[in-house]
């Protein structure tokens, strides 16, 4: 689960890590005030979305205009804001599309005498979290991997212990501070791995991490995700969650307890077994075509769960046939015919169904699929199935 970086900035606050004083608007009226509020020669102008890269990205309707922005009179934060707030903003990770701001912060602008690098994640490999620092702030941590990977530093720290300060000394002494410098380091690098590992993350990232003319360390972005297995332990962050910023569909199959991921292909699949769903899409794949979306409805949904399933997958317009796949165990396969049935009449087919049906009352289901007059393809078996549902569309 993503969140906005003035949130991500307010929780960084609370937990001692020091960001820039900000205030969050929604109309241009209100940036203007907010800069006159903050006090300063200089603010920053800042589109909250899901996705980085806003300094350098441009909105769809005016390419002058970018995302982040300098500004030196509450009359300029107005018209930047006017600019920005309605407007779909474009940067190289929102995709060509790009999204729709409609919130901003406005933040006081410091003194910035290097920019730094740091990202936190769980490394799966030693089973550890991982902080990541690198001289190279401000630019993407990808080109600097590929092109001076020399230049990324890497220290694992135990998740109960935290960051040792021996650790943090490391690092800061490896980019070069010194002095005071080093302990603010100290400081600013143990609190923030606090912070990951309290709240559950799955990502932290700050880029840049600035150290200010008078040395002190303070985060300048703020990415921050939460690992949604772990939501449960903190009820508070549903209020966070902004699901103007999240794929439609996924949040609907969310409510209907579905696991439903949208994919860029033109077969829409229904499963149920997320490793059933995995090999179905690969049969797909193997077949010459292209999946719409991973479902699995899991092991015991209901004739409604499923009914919503079918739902989502014709809503996409992108889907041209679609393929049930499921082994009846604790879903039984006459379950997930009654549901078919009901959505074949609720929803409505316009496009080619495969469905290939094994296990518990496996009989009675095909007897139902038989007799129901419906124009339904069944197969034999899974290569049959994933040969039909492709063959149906080319
Ligand atoms: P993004 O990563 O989405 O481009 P950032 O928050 O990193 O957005 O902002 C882009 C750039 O804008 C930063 O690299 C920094 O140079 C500048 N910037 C951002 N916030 C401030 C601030 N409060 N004061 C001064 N400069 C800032
Ligand atoms: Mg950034």
């Amino acid at each position: 689960m993503k969140i906005h970086e003035y949130q991500g900035k307010k929780l960084f606050r609370e937990a001692g890590v020091p960001v820039p004083r900000g205030i969050v608007v929604t109309s241009p009226e209100e940036a203007a005030t907010a800069y006159t509020e903050l006090g300063g020669s200089l603010a920053v102008v800042k589109s909250q979305i899901h996705a980085g890269g806003r300094g350098k990205g441009t909105f769809k309707d005016n390419a002058d205009q970018r995302g982040v922005v300098l500004v030196r009179s509450a009359e300029e934060a107005r018209e930047n804001a006017e600019r920005m707030l309605g407007k779909t903003l474009v940067t190289i990770q929102t995709g060509e599309e790009g999204k729709q701001v409609n919130t901003l912060f406005v933040e006081e602008g410091l003194d910035i005498a290097r920019e730094l690098y740091l990202g936190i994640v769980v490394d799966r490999e030693t089973h550890c979290p991982v902080l990541i620092m690198s001289s190279e702030g401000g630019m993407e941590i990808e080109v600097v991997a590929e092109k001076s990977p020399e230049k990324i530093l890497r220290e694992h720290f135990d998740a109960d212990m935290g960051l040792l300060p021996f650790q943090a000394r490391n690092l800061a002494f490896a980019l070069g501070m010194e002095g005071p410098t080093v302990r603010a380091a100290e400081k600013f690098l143990t609190k923030i791995c606090k912070f990951f590992v309290d709240n559950d993350c799955s990502m932290c990232e700050i880029n840049p991490l600035i150290v200010t003319g008078d040395g002190q360390l303070v985060a300048l972005d703020a990415k921050v995700t939460f690992d949604e297995n772990a939501l449960f332990r903190h009820k508070d962050f549903e209020m966070l969650r902004d699901l103007s910023e999240e794929e439609p569909a996924e949040v609907k199959a969310q409510k209907a307890g579905l696991s439903y991921v949208k994919l860029e292909g033109n077969i829409g699949c229904l499963v149920n077994g997320a490793g059933l769903a995995m090999s179905t899409m690969d049969l797909i794949k193997l077949h010459g075509g292209e999946p719409a979306n991973f479902l699995d409805v899991g092991g015991g949904a209901s004739v409604e769960a499923v009914t919503e399933a079918f739902r989502i997958i014709l809503d996409d317009k992108n889907v041209k046939a679609v393929l049930v796949n499921i082994f009846g165990g604790i879903m039984k396969c006459d379950v997930i015919v009654e549901a078919l049935m009901t959505a074949y009449d609720k929803v409505g087919f316009e496009v080619p169904l495969v469905v290939r049906l094994e296990g518990t009352n496996v009989e009675k289901a095909r007897k139902m699929l038989e007799e129901s007059g419906k124009d339904i393809i069944t197969a034999a078996d899974l290569t049959d199935a994933a040969k039909k549902v492709v063959g149906s569309i080319s």
